[in-house]
């Protein structure tokens, strides 16, 4: 029976899907053991809107796909390779090597493939993994063996190639007490710096540039501040399905008289609501921004007095953009010089302007560049650290500003302390009680190249990472992940990269457990528990306690909020900040009296983070892409997520209603560029590139400009990654997943 309201337990928790964190309410049938429906809530930054995922998006939590038991592999089973076609190489020419199919390591000596082994992955419906094919390679094993077995076999491999053959990947997924402790463990227990997580896909790139110039990876106002400004740039961004809420503060500010400036080269739907809309090419962003700035100047309308007073470094600048007038950015960005005089003007007369930007910025080996040339230009306009102004990464996952912020960075502990700056290096220490490793450890796109390099990383702990989805060029992932010595995946389902490991440990989804979360605004709330876990699932943060004692750490947290008060201690942006007084809407840090207020909204106003309090301008020449377009490969492929799914697919594809509104892989083609190869919309095609080829659905789309394409990499049956490069930006070191040369034909 369907119960009213007034039968339901009402369980006030927050989104766990994209950075803007709607406030929600779930609303539980405890006879029934389920959730019947929920609800957004009022929270300054969600208003009681919910888009799609926070809306219907929760069931995938009750899927009996489930992880419920710890799984070790069986000793000399090693099946497979998911999606093994395509990842050894077929159709590129290249045939399988040794080193595709994996060697030994404990719990299961890798063996290869045997003739007549069902190849290909899954091809049911959903296109997640095949449970039947891959759990026969694992047996069930009690916490007890499973955590004796990880901790002996990652003490072994430690002790064998020294703190850097250890590495832990971090989940954007899991809370900040999580996050925290994972990191804590990895530096402590095996004196290493290789910890690192899936803000490296994603806004790796403004970090540093954020931190370079500004002095703080975070966002210097909210997206509800938009509505103070009277022009707003959005850019590399499709917010209708990434960022839906803070979409919707958009649209509102344009109906109340602000002006949208929306700078991408596909036409997604704010393009719709845009005063102009810069189509340009992708991978010119430097261009078209130095050009602005360029035109900024020669119209007079530098700030010169901010200038002055709060930046540095602005000749050189200034030099750097006299060589990008309008004219030659046209060439370069395929945008006309007019559009660009008027984006300046635009820009320049603004008494209020801020920009929001996404992944079409950072995912670029010039992302560092591209953040850089946005942080010069609210510069040296003074058009940062007043309402309406600033510098806003809108971050992609519910928890990857608080992953972030908690020290799952290799450069970083907590809070963006240097791990190579001697003062905080000790500060640490005495805080954890232990020496710590000076040295900046890897990154995620390092340590897979590092794994298959002699003396690199060769044990792994994976929280909540699919790599083998998400990461570039998964040919080389693949292999990487067959090549370590030890894997324990610690994760909710039974995920690509799981299928890979030698431990599997099963955790808990955040529904089933409490914790922290930051939000692309700095808004740090609560997460609380609506049901009980399935199973023998546990909370992340006690199985990584359990790992940690076998260990040798001295750990004996009970909660959440006791992890949440170390981290504060440690971590001067969230000072005052408790559990208990975070309240149902959460609060933003800085925050000086967090009883009373619910925090800084614009950051700057005086000065900025950096160690003289100046913004730094950090000039940029405009490069191009690593993998330009040729007559083999004539296709520029974007990639990027729908509005109904979710990252790697895991949680989304486990939900009816997502999985049914967006079932299928899709490649997005202009018209033209399918009539040119015969293309009708709904066929069946085949996209390859130099790494491998995938086969999909054409979707007719005037979105798309003529010569680019774009593809989600949602989907496990037609992963997109397989196509992608791994070259990555020199200083953030993300990968460009917004540019690799394809091709797209008839099957
Ligand atoms: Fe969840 Fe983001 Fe949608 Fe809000 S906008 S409901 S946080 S996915």
């Amino acid at each position: 029976p369907i119960r009213p309201r007034s039968e339901l337990d009402a369980v006030d928790s927050v989104c766990p899907y994209c950075g803007v964190g709607c406030a929600l309410t779930y609303y539980v049938d405890r006879e029934r053991g389920a959730i019947s429906f929920a609800e957004g809530r009022d929270q300054p930054g969600s208003q009681s809107r919910l888009c799609v995922k926070g809306r219907y998006g929760w069931d995938y939590a009750a899927s009996p796909q489930r992880l419920t038991v710890p799984l070790i592999r069986v000793e000399g089973s090693y099946p497979k390779g998911p999606l093994s076609a395509d990842v050894r190489g077929e159709g590129t020419g290249k045939q399988a090597t040794d080193n595709d199919r994996g060697r030994g390591g404990d719990g299961g000596n890798r063996s290869e493939r045997k003739p007549g082994d069902k190849r290909g992955g899954n091809r049911k419906p959903g296109g997640l993994v095949d449970y039947d094919e891959v759990l026969p390679h694992f047996r069930e094993a009690t916490w007890e063996e499973a955590l004796d077995l990880v901790a002996r076999r990652l003490k072994e491999v430690h002790a064998e190639g020294g703190p850097g053959a250890i590495a832990g990947f971090g989940s954007a997924k899991c809370s900040n007490e999580e996050a925290y402790l994972f990191q804590k463990l990895i530096r402590t227990a095996f004196g290493t710096n290789n910890i690192d997580h899936c803000t490296r896909l994603c806004h790796a790139s403004s970090v540093a540039a954020l931190f370079e110039g500004v002095g703080s990876g975070a966002v210097s106002t909210t997206y509800g501040d938009v509505v103070n400004a009277d022009v707003v740039i959005i850019t590399g961004s499709n917010p209708t399905a990434n960022h839906p809420v803070a979409s919707s503060f958009f649209k509102q500010a344009r109906r109340a008289g602000t002006k949208i400036v929306y700078v991408d080269p596909r036409a997604s739907t704010v393009a719709e609501h845009a005063d102009v809309h810069v189509q340009l090419k992708p991978g010119t962003d430097v261009a078209f921004y130095n050009a602005v700035m360029h035109e900024i100047i020669r119209n007079g309308h530098v700030d010169r007095e901010f200038v002055a007073a709060r930046t540095s470094n602005y000749d050189e600048l200034a030099a750097t953009v006299a060589d990008y007038p309008p004219e030659r950015a046209a060439q370069i960005t395929g945008v006309d010089a007019d559009t660009i005089r008027e984006v300046a003007r635009l820009w320049g007369e603004a008494g209020a302007a801020v920009v929001y930007w996404g992944m079409g910025i950072s995912q670029h080996t010039t992302g560092t560049d591209n953040a850089r040339c946005l942080i010069a230009l609210c510069s040296i306009t003074g058009q940062v650290g007043r309402p309406g102004t600033g510098l806003h990464p809108l971050r992609g996952q519910n928890n990857v500003q608080g992953a972030s912020d908690a020290g799952l960075i290799p450069m970083f502990y907590p809070d963006y302390q240097g791990v190579d700056r001697a003062s905080t290096q000790a500060r640490f220490e005495e805080a954890w009680g232990t020496a710590l490793n000076p040295d900046r450890g890897l990154t995620v796109t390092e340590i897979i190249g590092s794994v298959l390099q002699p003396g690199g990383v060769r044990g792994m702990y994976m929280l909540g990472e699919n790599p083998f989805l998400s990461d570039p060029n998964i040919n080389k992932v693949r292999k990487a992940l067959s090549a370590l010595d030890f894997l324990v995946v610690q994760d909710i389902f039974l995920t690509e990269t799981a299928e890979f490991a030698d431990v599997i440990l099963p955790a808990t989804s955040y529904l089933e457990k409490d914790g922290s979360y930051t939000n692309t605004d700095r808004r740090v709330q609560l997460g609380r528990k609506v049901m009980d876990p399935p199973g023998q699932a546990r909370p992340d943060w006690e199985i990584e306690q359990d790992i940690a004692r076998r260990l040798g750490l001295d750990w004996h947290y009970t909660s959440p909020s006791e992890v949440f008060d170390e981290m504060v201690a440690l971590m001067p942006s969230y000072a005052n900040l408790a559990y208990d007084n975070l309240g149902l809407t959460g609060k933003l840090y800085p925050n000086a009296d967090p009883e009373h207020t619910d925090g800084t909204i614009v950051m700057f106003d005086e000065k900025f983070n950096t160690d003289d309090g100046l913004a730094h301008l950090v000039p940029a020449q405009w490069l191009p892409p690593k993998e330009l377009p040729d007559a083999e490969y004539p296709l520029v492929l974007n990639t990027g997520r729908l509005l109904e799914h979710w990252h790697t697919g895991s949680m989304t594809r486990r939900s009816f209603a997502l999985d049914a509104i967006s079932p299928i892989a899709e490649v997005y083609m202009h018209p033209k560029d399918a009539a040119d190869r015969g293309l009708a919309h709904g066929q069946r095609v085949r996209t390859r590139s130099r790494r491998g080829q995938i086969e999909l659905v054409v979707r007719i789309s005037h979105r798309e400009q003529l010569g680019n394409v774009f593809i989600p990499f949602h989907f496990r049956e037609a992963a997109a990654n397989l196509l992608t490069i791994d070259e990555i930006d020199p200083y953030g070191k993300i990968p460009e997943f917004k540019f690799c040369a394809v091709q797209v034909e008839v099957l």
